[in-house]
């Protein structure tokens, strides 16, 4: 597809952000880059369109970048998961492993009843943490994970392709 040549070419990597020796896939450029920017979307919205999702979960916060532009293309919902103490109601919380510690993502209680099929949607994919995380989270309320998406995919997990036992769908790896 060579649409994802124009993806990769509009992300900016920024090194020794936001510490030394990381090379940071900065994901602001490709939405500054309308062309690039719509062909993200329109690979996503043609794969989801007919698979009879119900929501798409974005992860907080550049899943929220992506997410509520493809949820309304195919008419679905659009459920944030946030980081801890940020939405007002009442919620259940997911941890995960982080480098250096541990983090959580939460949802409200109610935003997603059971049965409901979901994408998760984030910009990147390194550990797999945090879309792991989601996964769970959205399974504890009986809601069925089709895929995890991401438009960034360290080459590690995209040899995988699968995470938690769900398929991870990936645009681009790092440049
Ligand atoms: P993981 O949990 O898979 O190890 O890390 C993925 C999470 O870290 C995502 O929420 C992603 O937004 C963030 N992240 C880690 N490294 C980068 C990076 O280089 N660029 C961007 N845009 N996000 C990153």
């Amino acid at each position: 597809d060579p649409r994802l040549q124009a993806i990769s070419d509009a992300i900016r990597v920024v090194p020794h952000f936001p510490k030394q020796g990381i090379m940071f896939q900065d994901i602001t450029t490709l939405l500054l880059d309308h062309k690039a920017f719509k062909h993200t979307i329109d690979i996503f919205v043609d794969r989801y369109r007919d698979m009879d999702i119900s929501v798409i979960a974005g992860v907080e916060a550049r899943g929220f970048m992506f997410g509520p532009s493809i949820a309304l293309a195919i008419g679905a919902k659009f459920v944030p998961l946030r980081k801890p103490k940020k939405l007002p109601g009442e919620v259940i919380s997911e941890a995960y492993e982080l480098e250096y510690g541990t983090d959580c993502l939460e949802m409200h209680v109610g935003a997603v009843p059971p049965g409901e099929r979901v994408i998760v949607i984030d910009d990147l994919v390194a550990t797999g943490g945090t879309l792991s995380a989601a996964i769970r989270l959205l399974e504890r309320v009986g809601a069925q994970v089709v895929e995890c998406a991401c438009v960034i995919g360290l080459p590690e997990v995209k040899g995988q392709r699968r995470l938690n036992g769900k398929p991870l769908y990936i645009l681009v790896e790092p440049r």
